[in-house]
Order: C-alpha cells, then sequence, then structure tokens
C-alpha cells in the first residue's frame, strides 16, 4: 500500500476535481472508481496504520507506487 501524505496528493487531488470519477461503496474501505477516460472500473482499498493513511489501486500507476485520481476519489467518500 502507499502511503498517503500532502505532498504525494496534490496532483492526484487536482486531477480528481477536473475529473470528477464516480465512486460506489463496496464494503468497508473498500470503493469502485469509474475512470473518467474509459470505462474501466478500478477498485480502491484503504488502511490506517498508526494515524497514517495508506491506500491501493489496481491501475498501473499505483503499482509504480503513485498517488493516482482513483485513490483521492476513493479516499474522499472514505469518511
Ligand atoms: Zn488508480
Amino acid at each position: 500500500m502507499i502511503r498517503l501524505t500532502t505532498e504525494n496528493t496534490q496532483k492526484a487531488i487536482a486531477k480528481c476535481k477536473q475529473l470528477k470519477p464516480t465512486v460506489k461503496f463496496i464494503k468497508e474501505r473498500i470503493f469502485a472508481v469509474q475512470s473518467a477516460n474509459n470505462e474501466r472500473i478500478y477498485h480502491v482499498s484503504f488502511d490506517v496504520k498508526n494515524g497514517e493513511k495508506f491506500g491501493k489501486c489496481e491501475c498501473r500507476a499505483s503499482e509504480r507506487g503513485l498517488v493516482c485520481y482513483h485513490l483521492i476519489a476513493g479516499a474522499t467518500a472514505n469518511i
């Protein structure tokens, strides 16, 4: 999982606001985010350890350790 910080989420937050992807609640801490570019659905999951937030997405950016806008979309819904 990727640790979510103020720094590494900035770009993804901007992109998320721009694209406004659709988020569906699946279950506790797991969401399905509809891609803004195609029909793909990405599942994102979250965890909190020692007060720090962690997230994981199925897309390639996330596999490379980057925070994608899917994660932000899910995190916004994950309240
Ligand atoms: Zn993603």
